[in-house]
């Protein structure tokens, strides 16, 4: 991948790692926010449990697509950023404008979905 294309996408991935940052510090903090308002009755309580719940769910997905995003920027860096990380051939260039931080081509992302391939962690 040459260089422009790569500055490219570097830029867009770390204007994502940083809202992505944003929103998962943001998140810790609605959460104790939520901790120190509760009320003491109990449908406020369950109330507040359940938006806690969701916001525990929120920041999990946030920190999971931050982890990726990040691990895009480590390949930018490595030089082997646009490579499928399971069979190393090129990830096609319409994937990747749209998910810069997939880890997989086509092929192996569907193998992947299907239970054919094995999950790598980032
Ligand atoms: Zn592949």
């Amino acid at each position: 991948m040459d260089k422009k294309k790569l500055d490219y996408f570097r830029k867009r991935l770390e204007s994502r790692q940083h809202d992505l940052r944003r929103m998962v510090s943001r998140t810790q903090q609605d959460g104790r926010t939520v901790d120190e308002d509760s009320a003491q009755d109990i449908a406020d309580r369950a109330a507040s449990s359940y938006t806690k719940e969701f916001l525990f769910h929120q920041s999990n997905n946030d920190r999971q697509l931050l982890q990726m995003v990040e691990g895009a920027l480590d390949r930018i860096r490595e030089g082997n950023f646009g490579e499928c990380i399971s069979c190393g051939k090129e990830i096609n260039s319409k994937r990747l404008e749209a998910v810069p931080w997939t880890r997989h081509c086509i092929e192996c992302q569907e193998k992947l979905e299907q239970g054919l391939l094995e999950q790598t962690s980032p």
